[in-house]
């Protein structure tokens, strides 16, 4: 873990889409950023928002720091609305 990945590196439970919307925006900055980036996931991340229909039932995303390579990961299940969570990948 680094300095610019630190803030990402506790577990976030997702139990409403509002709150998946309010990661995703953060994690779109931490992207635009350079901090982060995509390197695996289900669906285009940028073009989820909210009142779009969910490209699928489980979406997810892997993200890595550009820094440290530390590896996070983003998913949520959209059809039962069971949530979801942000989290550390432990290698
Ligand atoms: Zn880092």
């Amino acid at each position: 873990m680094c300095n610019r990945c630190e803030g990402f590196s506790e577990r976030i439970k997702i139990a409403h889409p509002y709150e998946y919307f309010n990661m995703i925006e953060q994690v779109k900055e931490v992207l635009n950023e350079g901090t982060m980036e995509i390197i695996q996931g289900n669906c285009d991340f940028f073009s989820l928002q909210k009142g779009q229909p969910w490209p699928d039932e489980v979406l997810y995303h892997l993200f890595k720091c550009t820094s440290c390579n530390r590896k996070f990961e983003l998913s949520v299940e959209t059809y039962h609305g069971s949530g979801g969570a942000w989290d550390v990948l432990k290698l």
